[in-house]
């Protein structure tokens, strides 16, 4: 069993998107190990996106990302982090492929409606930067 972290950003909790895009995971055999609606200040937003500081798009990003209640969940599957990223498409929702969530759920490059570990080390990083031990279950 592998564990990956997912974002519904701003946009899409705004947009009232959030209970269709979380059947879509659950229908791709994905199970919730924890799951919260917070807003991420701009400081923690740009924590969590340090690794894209200092490129054009980072403050636009930042902003984005603390501009509202985002949900955040840790995910469980085999293969979790590969198979939520498969799922979830390009990070352009006009070159993600039919079927995927970007392409679905997305507005653009910038409003894509949806966060995935892009990595094995990177999602247990990002599972503890959101989740206690107290708020994650082994489902
Ligand atoms: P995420 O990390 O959110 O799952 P990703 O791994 O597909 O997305 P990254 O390269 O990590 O893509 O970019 C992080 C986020 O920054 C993207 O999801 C998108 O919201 C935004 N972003 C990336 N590239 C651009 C760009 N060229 N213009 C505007 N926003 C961008
Ligand atoms: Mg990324």
């Amino acid at each position: 069993m592998e564990y990956t972290l997912t974002i519904i950003k701003p946009h899409a909790v705004r947009d009232n998107k959030a209970i269709a895009m979380l059947s879509m995971i659950a229908e791709a055999g994905f199970r919730i190990a924890a799951m919260k609606m917070i807003r991420l200040s701009s400081f923690r937003a740009g924590e969590f996106y340090a690794e894209h500081a200092g490129k054009p798009f980072c403050e636009q990003l930042v902003k984005m990302m603390s501009s509202g209640p985002i949900i955040v969940a840790i995910l469980s599957k085999d293969h979790a982090v590969r198979d939520l990223r498969s799922l979830v498409g390009n990070t352009d929702p006009e070159k993600a492929d039919p079927g995927t969530m970007r392409k679905i759920f997305g507005n653009s490059i910038r409003e894509n409606a949806i966060h995935a570990s892009d990595g094995v080390e990177k999602a247990l990083k990002e599972c503890s930067f959101f989740f206690s031990e107290m708020e994650r279950f082994s489902f």
